[in-house]
């Protein structure tokens, strides 16, 4: 019985008891007063999908530099775990461990709470608790600020190429743009609601 309600929606209108159609993504509609019923979506596993895509990227990014360029027949390369090191050489650690956080640690932290979010929804593992999952799941959105560093390796690029004309983006930056795009569509598609009952 208990089972059974999880298909039932409520009209707040008019009080008439609908059965969910789970299967339909438009917004469902009350048949008899037409407002709209509020049917929790099931979780889209797009999230999921683009949760684990956007982790993978994050292994290739870091072998392709993102931006190279060639000094007096030398060329220079930079990669994004790179740039952290660079940043500790010249002694801004501060700098330093807030790029690491935000730009490496916040995003990684960030698919791995979605990833174990659907895991103990669909498993009987229950590793973290739901109130865990929820508070770092925010939080990790929140610090990630990878966009910011796309912003600034732009900046880079413009005044890099004013200086030394053969710079260019090399693969890690184009590895980055997929990347920023998986990783907001993991966000984007991800429903709380559903997973932490909110
Ligand atoms: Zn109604």
């Amino acid at each position: 019985m208990h089972k059974n309600l999880n298909f039932i929606v409520e009209c707040y209108s008019c009080g008439l008891f609908v059965k969910k159609d789970l299967n339909s993504k438009l917004t469902q509609r009350c048949p008899r007063c037409n407002s709209k019923l509020q049917v929790h979506k099931r979780h889209s596993k797009d999230s999921l999908y683009y949760a684990i895509s956007a982790i993978l990227l994050f292994g290739i990014l870091n072998v392709y530099p993102i931006i190279s360029l060639n000094l007096n027949d030398t060329q220079l390369k930079t990669t994004l775990i790179g740039t952290v090191l660079i940043l500790l050489e010249q002694n801004f650690f501060l700098v330093a461990f807030l790029v690491f956080f935000t730009i490496i640690l916040a995003p990684i932290l960030n698919s791995l709470v979605i990833i174990f979010a659907f895991i103990q929804s669909k498993t009987k593992i229950k590793l973290f608790t739901k109130t865990l999952l929820h508070d770092s799941f925010y939080f990790f959105r929140h610090w990630g600020f990878i966009e910011v560093f796309i912003v600034s390796i732009i900046v880079t690029y413009i005044k890099l190429i004013g200086m030394v004309s053969s710079t260019k983006f090399d693969i890690g930056f184009y590895v980055m743009l997929v990347y920023v795009f998986c990783f907001y569509m993991s966000n984007r598609k991800f429903e709380g609601k559903s997973v932490f009952g909110e």
